[in-house]
């Protein structure tokens, strides 16, 4: 009697229970290799296509048409935005440079956003990167640790990066980086010694050879180095990082140091012109210095400009203003039911006021008008007339009675 003979996988040689066959009905592979070939392909390193890469000298913006497209998106903000442009401008130039023979060599401008949470950083830095685009991560210093202590690696950064690139190592290599909350890895104390502060300084340490320019070796799927598993390498030679901070208490140092300068007369009237009230946009290197970030740091983020705190006029032009303002974006999801929505002007500055009075920042305006209008986008659908459009006024009145006390403080704590 004939023994049936059993399946084997083509590939790992084993027998399995479920087998496919693709174009050839000899070649068998198991649901296992599938698996690991899908992974193999999805995490390799892509070959670079020039083609793709759109960034030239021929269509780099220059400076004022950055700050144009900037304006866009992200309300006030001029000095940071002026900053930035000619910052990523000259940047972009640099890596776009050709070979020359002088020896003027461009150095990198990484740039350092200071300002209040809330204020724009992540924004401005996401609308460079979609701008020009290129590919954009986002990394949060307090997550990172130096290696081989629990917490994230300096190289996930690059991994989401990469991810970001679909895995095009040439293109995430002139991609941008965000780094948040920057000044959390300050050193505690200028004097303080290296060994005892390992969170601080040893991140910096770690963090300042990728902003230097260096080659990372970086595991494809993240996580953890595995022995063998065959790393990327990441030149971050042309990768721009935007850094940002709140660097609360700051204003403590700068205050510091313009006082110990102000000698003499001159200095004197000097300091009476001071605006002691935003003394932020007068930050110096060396108050960074004072405030625990290493020297080295310092100098690899040359670019140091900062943004002022949102007043209530920024505020109410955020809800309407940018390209993707919240009300617009309600607008184009109404008129999706046929719906017309408009807002009446008070009823809008009342939504600022709470944001104010409830120190919700911008931040807080989506959780803000989340509220105002769930009960309306609930209700509205289920009362559609296709063929009749109706309208809907959101009124003072209206937001008044959606915004009670405990909604506002409901928000407050989950902010
Ligand atoms: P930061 O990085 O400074 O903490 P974000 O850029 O993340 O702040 O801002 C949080 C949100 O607040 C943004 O997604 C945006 O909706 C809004 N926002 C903050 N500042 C501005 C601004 N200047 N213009 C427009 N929207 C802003």
């Amino acid at each position: 009697m004939a023994k049936k003979v059993q399946e084997v996988c083509s590939f790992c040689g084993r027998p399995m229970p479920e087998m496919f066959s693709g174009l050839s009905e000899n070649v068998l592979i198991c649901r296992e290799c599938i698996e690991t070939g899908h992974q193999m392909v999805a995490t390799m390193p892509k070959k670079h296509n020039p083609q793709d890469n759109t960034l030239s000298m021929d269509t780099l913006p220059v400076p004022s048409e950055i700050k144009a497209f900037l304006d866009q998106y992200v309300i006030g903000q001029d000095e940071a935005k002026r900053f930035l442009a000619v910052a990523v401008y000259n940047h972009y130039k640099r890596v776009l440079q050709q070979v020359t023979n002088d020896d003027v060599e461009i150095e990198k401008s990484n740039i350092l956003l200071v300002g209040s949470t809330g204020t724009g950083k992540t924004l401005l830095a996401r609308t460079i990167a979609k701008m020009l685009k290129v590919p954009f991560a986002i990394g949060d210093a307090t997550a990172l640790t130096q290696a081989g202590y629990v917490g994230e690696d300096v190289e996930s950064l690059l991994v989401r990066l990469l991810q970001d690139a679909d895995y095009d190592v040439t293109k995430a290599q002139r991609g941008i980086i965000f780094i948040d909350e920057i000044d959390k890895i300050a050193r505690k104390s200028e004097n303080m010694s290296i060994t005892r502060d390992v969170s601080g300084e040893g991140v910096q340490q770690s963090l300042l050879k990728m902003l230097e320019g260096s080659i990372v070796n970086v595991p494809p799927q993240g996580g953890r180095k595995h022995p063998e598993q065959e790393l990327i390498h990441v030149d971050t030679k042309n990768i721009l990082f935007i850094c940002g901070g709140a660097f609360d208490g700051i204003e403590r140092k700068i205050s510091q140091r313009m006082n110990t300068q102000t000698v003499g007369f001159a200095a004197q009237q000097e300091a009476s012109r001071v605006d002691k009230n935003n003394l932020l946009q007068y930050i110096a290197p060396q108050d960074l210095r004072s405030y625990g970030l290493i020297p080295e740091i310092i100098g690899r983020l040359p670019v140091l400009t900062y943004l002022h705190p949102l007043n209530k006029e920024a505020l109410r032009n955020i809800l309407t203003e940018p390209k993707n303002a919240l009300t617009k974006q309600y607008k184009k999801l109404l008129a999706m039911d046929n719906v017309t929505l408009t807002f009446d002007d008070d009823a809008l500055d009342y939504i600022v006021d709470k944001a104010i009075e409830y120190k919700l920042g911008a931040r807080g305006l989506r959780g803000l008008m989340e509220t105002v209008m769930t009960d309306l986008m609930y209700e509205l659908p289920s009362h559609k007339n296709i063929h009749a459009s109706q309208s809907f006024t959101i009124t003072k009145e209206y937001v008044e009675q959606k915004l009670d006390v405990q909604k506002l403080v409901q928000l407050k704590n989950a902010s």
